[in-house]
């Protein structure tokens, strides 16, 4: 999705207003993006009319280019279309809060019982219960029962030979018994929908009265998803939506889709097999990475109030021929320093979250000068070409700089890091085209 969009995008860039005939051009590859990213169809005719709709109609904002102008649009309404707001999970007004998890075997619902367990008393300091429901998964209570040791928190199970109904009343009993905050109840899933499991989550809710019916999915599952979170939301009306292996290669058509078939919001997202791997969902952080560009209209809107553009041009040039030299590494560092902090700034830039060697450099203020130091106890040739820092050099460089021969070596691995990034992510941003803005 995000290289489809990139390659339409600038072909707007360099244009000097929106005419009718960019936009509908542009809204036919986002159609088309959306299709491949497995959108649902109906819901992808609905955004394009929507958006269309807007963009046209919009007056020129005189400090974005009118490509970016659309991108604004298509980014704020895929926001909408996953439920704009953060939402948040269900507190019932008399204790205990309780939550039904379902959804298909496999989709992650035991495992994000687990985490769910883990957040609420992380971040909320409550005192969940967690219920192993399902009976029919070889191992299922053994698997919750593990992570609930991991976690030193309770899990309620009565083995396989009960019903679950009868496994989630007694689950309810002693919840209350033991004032538990919060009920998590991990049910049966199936390999497809059946009735028999639908009709036992009914009876299963009927008889709790769920403040929330979690459905989790598999993020990766695309279009079958939305299939199966509308059969689930007829059959028991679900709350919420939990995004599950969104770490994995997935296309986020799902997370777009559900929300507009189920119009229920998606809630969390699953991150990893961790137990620590469960985020709020933020419908506008999601639109980003399904725009595969980061935070990049917050970055435009920082960058365009604070940089150059004639020197953030060459520095693009540079960056995108690997002729960076440490001035330049200072020179960014100190607009970017104007800018805010460094490693916030550096998340939002495109691709930046995939690249490892981003989490190596992080520079705060104190460092900053010390950089600045070390940079001007360089000689000419040594800034332009640091493979010749032998050690020697390297030594009379702390000492010329006050620093220390740590921090050289430190600094020029970052640089040589910072390089490397540079230059796959002007790769990555250069695809099929040649000149473009500093973003
Ligand atoms: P259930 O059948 O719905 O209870 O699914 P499980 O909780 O047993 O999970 C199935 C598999 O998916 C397990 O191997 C989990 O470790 C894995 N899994 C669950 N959530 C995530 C996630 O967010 N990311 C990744 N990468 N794996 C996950
Ligand atoms: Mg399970």
């Amino acid at each position: 999705l995000a290289e489809r969009l990139q390659g339409t995008i600038s072909k707007l860039r360099g244009k000097g207003k929106v005419t009718e005939t960019d936009v509908k051009e542009m809204m036919r590859e986002v159609r088309l993006a959306l299709l491949e990213a497995d959108v649902n169809f109906k819901v992808v005719k609905q955004f394009i009319s929507t958006v269309k709709e807007r963009a046209i109609g919009q007056e020129v904002l005189k400090s974005l280019t009118p490509g970016q102008q659309v991108i604004k649009v298509v980014n704020e309404e895929l926001t909408n279309l996953m439920g704009g707001e953060q939402s948040k999970i269900a507190v019932a007004s008399k204790p205990p809060t309780v939550v039904m998890m379902v959804g298909l075997q496999g989709a992650g619902k035991t495992t994000t019982t687990g985490k769910l367990a883990n957040h609420l008393r992380k971040k909320h300091n409550r005192n969940p219960l967690m219920v192993a429901a399902d009976i029919y998964r070889p191992a299922a209570i053994k698997q919750l029962e593990t992570l609930g040791k991991q976690l030193n928190m309770p899990v309620f199970s009565m083995g396989d030979q009960v019903s679950p109904v009868e496994i989630a009343k007694n689950a309810m009993e002693k919840a209350k018994e033991d004032h538990h905050d919060y009920v998590l109840i991990d049910t049966a899933g199936r390999l497809h929908v059946d009735e028999e499991l639908m009709n036992e989550l009914e009876e299963i809710k009927e008889l709790t009265s769920p403040d929330e019916i979690l459905l989790v999915v598999d993020a990766m599952t695309g279009q079958d998803a939305v299939n199966v979170a509308e059969s689930f939301n007829e059959r028991l009306g679900i709350t919420g939506v939990v995004l599950t292996k969104l770490d994995g290669d997935t296309r986020g058509g799902a997370a777009l889709s559900i929300k507009a078939v189920t119009d229920t919001p998606i809630k969390f997202a699953g991150m990893g097999e961790k137990i620590d791997a469960l985020e709020a969902f933020h419908p506008e952080r999601m639109a980003s990475r399904i725009l595969g560009m980061g935070d990049v209209l917050t970055l435009i809107e920082k960058a365009q109030t604070n940089v150059d553009e004639e020197k953030a041009k060459e520095l693009e040039r540079k960056m995108r021929s690997n002729e960076l030299t440490f001035d330049d590494f200072l020179e960014q560092l100190e607009q970017v320093k104007s800018m805010g902090p460094l490693d916030e700034l550096l998340n939002m830039m495109p691709g930046a979250g995939k690249m490892k060697g981003m989490k190596n450099i992080q520079v705060d203020d104190k460092q900053l000068g010390h950089i600045e130091a070390i940079v001007k106890s360089m000689t000419k040739a040594e800034k332009e070409d640091p493979s010749i820092l032998n050690a020697s050099r390297r030594r009379r460089i702390a000492k010329g700089s006050g620093t220390t021969i740590q921090e050289v070596n430190r600094l020029i691995k970052q640089f040589g890091e910072m390089k490397k990034m540079m230059k796959q992510m002007a790769g990555m941003q250069g695809k099929g085209k040649k000149k473009g803005g500093f973003k």
